[in-house]
Parts: C-alpha cells; structure tokens; sequence
C-alpha cells in the first residue's frame, strides 16, 4: 500500500476526553474516529488490526471445533421475557418498537437467541456437544462509556455457545475453549492471565476472565505469590482468620464524635487505628433491610454481598431517610448494638473485641464494644475484597493484586437457560431433558485497545507483529529529487508485495522528521530507510520499531534480512 493512495489522518493532539493511552494513540493514528458516545468508526487503518484478531480468534474456534453462524443484532423482546431478563437486564439493554408497536432490543449478548436456534434445532441427544460462534456487533448502553472501545456502548464481540447433554461433557468443552483463549491471546502476542470469575446472578458451576494485565485495567486481579491460583478480586475469597476472638479488657462507654462521620474522621479524633473501629452498613434485604459490618480498614465487595441469600440484588445501600428509619441517625453513625435488624458481619469482625461502633444517635460512638457481651451477630461470612498480603485462598503463599482489562469471559451456564427457554432434546433413554450450556466470549475490539496498552511508547504504538495493520513501512529519503532512491524503494517494495508482505510505502511528499513521528506513532514494527547516502554504501537502513536500533543493511540483502525477521 502506498500512503497517498491510503487513507491515513494522523494526529498531533489528544483529545480532551481520552484518559487512557490506548484511546489517546487510537484517536492519533487514526484508528478510529468518534461518531457519538461510545460509538466510534474504525478507518481502513483500524479495520486491518481489528480484523487481524478476528482471523486469529475464527482460526482458534474453528480449530476447536465450534461452527461459525450469524444472528440477528436485533431481538424480539418475547425471547427476553421467557428468562426475565427483559426486565433484569436493567439499562444496558437497549430496547427498541418497531412500525407494529413491538418491543424488540438490540442484542447485548445472545443467550436467548442461540437457545431458541437450539431448541428449534436439536432434538436428540446424537446432535450434542455442540458448539457455535459469531462475531457480531452488540450494544450495551453503558452508563458511563469511556476510554474509547474499551468502554465503548456499541463493540464488536465473538460469543460462543456450547450445548451438552450433561455436565462432564459441558466441563470437558470448558477445558478446550480455556486452551483456545489460551492460543489466541498467546497468538495475538499479549501478557495476560485467565482468573477465576463471580459467575453472580447465573449461579453455573464455574466461569473464568481473562485478562490483559494493565495499569489502566478497570479490574483487580489478585493472585498468590506462590502457586497459579489467580481471581477477580470480586471472586477471591478472604479466608477466616486462625486467630480466636480476645477476652474484653474495655468498659462500654458513650463518647461523643461530634461531626465526625467517616472511619478515618472518628479514628482521627480518637487516636486509634481503623482496624479498632467497625462500619456498619445498612443495604435493601430480600425482606428487611440488612446490616452489613465491616473493620474500618476493609472495603466491602459488593458482588459477595449480593450473592448472599439475605441481600437484594441489584445490590443497593438504604438512602438516608431509609437508615433513619431502621436506626434513627444518620450514616455516619450507625452501629451495631441495639439495631433492630439482620447482621451479618465479616469474618474478621468476628474476632474483634474492644472495638468503636456507631450509637445509633447523632455524633455519637461506643467505644469498648464487646460481642456476646454487649452486643450479638446473626451471621458470620466473607464480606470484604482481599488485600494485598492477605493468605492465598488455596493455603499457599499470600495475595497480590495487579490490575487487568477483561478481554475474554468462559462461563459454565448449566441449565438455566435451557429450563426456563424449554430447550430439550431425547437422551438415550428416549427421555426429554433440558440442555447444559456453556458460553464463551470475548471483546474483539477491546483486544485492540488492552493490545495498545500492553504495547506503547512515548513516541507511539509498538504492534506485536502478528496483529501490527503493516509489517513493514518503507521511508524514502528526498524520492521526489533522486531517480536512484525512487528506483531502489520501488523495487523493494514491489518485491515484498510478490512476498505477500504486508507493507507500507511513504510515499507522501513531507518532510523526514514528519514522516519518521508518523511511522513512529502508527508503530509499524519493521522500518526501511532508504537514502542517497546510505545507497552510495550499497546498503539501506533497517530499524526495529520494538527496540529502536538502526542498523545498515546490504541493499541486496534486505529481503533476505526482513524474511528471516518475519519468520
Ligand atoms: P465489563 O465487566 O467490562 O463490563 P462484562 O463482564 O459485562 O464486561 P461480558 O458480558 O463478560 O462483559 O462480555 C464479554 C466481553 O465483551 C468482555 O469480556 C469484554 O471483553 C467485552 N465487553 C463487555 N462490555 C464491553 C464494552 N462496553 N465495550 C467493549 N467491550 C466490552
Ligand atoms: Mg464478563
């Protein structure tokens, strides 16, 4: 390709809006260009990286025996409402009437549609395990779309799903599709890490992320610094502590806090540590609302949270008239001694004794609060997110955390679906019995932008080859004035395109400091330099755009060069 005959708008500003490297780059390269928000076009230049991923994931499924279809973006509400996610779902699904009046919503993933195909499709047991992929355009109206497609409302998204008679044969598709992750982000060329998932509202029996590791990641990951156990710290289980609860040595006393609402305020003012102090916090229950009790120091996980049978989902903290009415005071105050509901604490609550609790009164503590002795729990269980130091879940080592961008998710659906959707087939026994799912996706335009992430410099992108939207870019030196130059990139050029190789010819008339920063930013990652002056050597100039070393190379031996380089 020759640049003038290309379509390549490069930038020196970075948007206002771009927080993130990754977006930043994308928008200066050209990459994408921004139509509205979270709705971006992918340019000639983007498309070729985008669509780099999209064959080496296609050549992944494929390889793991999944069939590729396609199905409507567009779905009929009816599906939606046979699993009642037309209305769990919430704000992220766009919902949408046609002409007629009838609700339909543009997909945001494709449960309900593929387990309509399937029990259309499937009728015995002879027809399973199967699976089937797309790579498809979905929409979520995210609340707050951000960081350019990493967060975008409309992505593109490869979903798989696998159908199964039963579970083992569900878990053994499982073991297959984590090595096809496995492959095609080793493929692609990224760091990354599958951790174990919440698999939350589902239920299912297990399901894994996979991340890009990132400073930028929006997710926390935290792993053991001795064995592979890796999570989402949403998942990662905080262990009971081995030490026992210590006798009292304190009085239980009143003492005024006036104004000081957070823990770090009335740990200030008293002169103790946070960990002496608990905060309770009152959240909708399946009934009642519910205390949750944490130490001062610890953050509570919403998603464990939720998934307790007492606690509401959507998981959602009592507004302030509501806390009134369950403890007459505001939320800087409430505490656990005499409150008139369910709570539930976490397990290193449990163990504190001589501890600082809100009094259920305006700007005021107890202090040399006791369990049994002053006060009681109804239930013990793990609240809070790990830290860093806490013991690794599986005994071994203690806990890290890095943060990660979620690229992939692998989900082990069981039944649900299939149950509440009546997707049946015969078994061997002539008996009707409802499908075992999986799904497995993975955002093929997030893979971009984490791909940028893992993969940049002060000057630019720096591709991984395998995905870079040129391998090789050819930088002539004053072509316009010397017929030897013009003639010497010319022939090269044409010799790679013979080679199938990938590349791109600067052909514009600028000048070479503009056209270096722009091979430099569009991070094509073998670079060709050819000039009068190196000419007069017989020899052109290679650099590496991942280590940025020039060196000389004879001019007929650059194919050879850039070929064993390619290999
Ligand atoms: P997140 O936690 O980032 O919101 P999710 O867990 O809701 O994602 P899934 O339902 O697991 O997303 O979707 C599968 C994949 O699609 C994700 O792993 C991610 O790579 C990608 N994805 C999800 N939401 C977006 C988005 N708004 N923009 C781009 N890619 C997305
Ligand atoms: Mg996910």
């Amino acid at each position: 390709m020759k640049t003038t005959q290309f379509h390549l708008q490069t930038r020196k500003e970075t948007p206002a809006d771009a927080e993130i490297i990754s977006h930043q780059l994308m928008i200066r390269t050209g990459m994408i260009s921004r139509l509205g928000s979270g709705l971006y076009n992918w340019t000639p230049l983007g498309l070729k990286v985008l669509r780099k991923i999209e064959k080496i994931v296609r050549e992944e499924m494929d390889k793991a025996g999944c069939l590729e279809m396609i199905m409507p973006t567009i779905q009929p509400a009816g599906l939606w409402q046979e699993t009642a996610r037309w209305d769990k779902y919430g704000d992220l699904l766009l919902k949408i009437k046609d002409r007629a009046g009838r609700d339909f919503c543009f997909g945001p993933t494709h449960e309900e549609v593929i387990t309509d195909f399937a029990r259309k499709e499937i009728k015995s047991y002879k027809q399973l395990p199967i699976t089937f992929y797309q790579i498809q355009t979905k929409f979520r109206d995210e609340i707050r779309p951000r960081f350019g497609v990493m967060r975008a409302r409309e992505f593109l998204m490869k979903d798989a799903y696998s159908f199964h008679l039963n579970i083992d044969c569900l878990k053994d598709t499982y073991a297959k599709m984590h090595q096809a992750y496995c492959n095609i982000f080793e493929r692609i060329g990224l760091t990354f890490r599958p951790v174990e998932a919440d698999s939350g509202e589902i239920g299912g029996t297990g399901s894994h992320e996979f991340h890009v590791l990132a400073d930028s990641g929006e997710d926390a990951i935290a792993y053991s610094t001795e064995s592979d156990y890796a999570a989402n710290i949403e998942k990662c289980e905080v262990l009971a502590p081995t030490k026992s609860r210590p006798e009292p040595q304190q009085e239980l006393k009143i003492i005024d806090t006036p104004n000081k609402k957070s823990i770090q305020e009335v740990a200030d003012f008293l002169a103790i540590s946070p960990k002496k102090i608990i905060k309770t916090l009152l959240v909708a229950g399946v009934d009642a609302p519910v205390a949750l009790v944490l130490r001062g120091d610890h953050e509570l996980n919403e998603i464990k949270a939720a998934n307790l049978a007492e606690v509401a989902s959507p998981f959602t903290l009592l507004e302030d008239e509501e806390i009134k009415q369950v403890a007459q005071c505001d939320a800087g105050s409430i505490g656990v001694k005499d409150l008139n509901c369910h709570i539930i604490v976490d397990r290193a609550v449990a163990i504190m004794s001589d501890f600082v609790t809100g009094a259920n009164e305006d700007d005021k503590h107890l202090s040399g609060v006791n369990w049994q002795r002053d006060t009681s729990f109804n239930q013990v269980e793990d609240l809070r997110n790990a830290k860093v130091g806490d013991p690794s879940p599986d005994g071994k080592g203690t806990i890290k955390i890095a943060r990660g961008i979620e690229v992939g998710h692998i989900f082990q659906l069981g039944d649900v679906y299939a149950q509440s959707m009546n997707a049946v087939v015969l078994n061997e026994q002539g008996k009707s019995q409802a499908m075992t799912m999986g799904c497995y996706s993975i955002g093929v335009t997030r893979v971009v932008a984490a791909a940028i992430e893992q993969n940049h410099d002060e000057k630019g992108i720096i591709w991984p080859q395998q995905i870079a939207p040129f391998t090789v870019v050819i930088l002539p030196m004053n072509m316009k004035k010397s017929e030897r130059v013009k003639q010497a990139v010319n022939d090269l050029y044409n010799q790679l395109k013979n080679l199938g190789v990938e590349v791109l010819l600067d052909d514009r008339k600028i000048r070479p400091g503009v056209m270096f920063a722009d091979a430099e930013l569009l991070g094509i990652p073998h670079q060709i330099t050819i000039g009068d002056r190196s000419l007069d050597d017989g020899e052109v100039e290679y650099k590496s755009r991942k280590d940025m070393q020039s060196i000389r190379v004879k001019q007929d031996e650059i194919v050879d060069h850039l070929q064993s380089l390619l290999a």
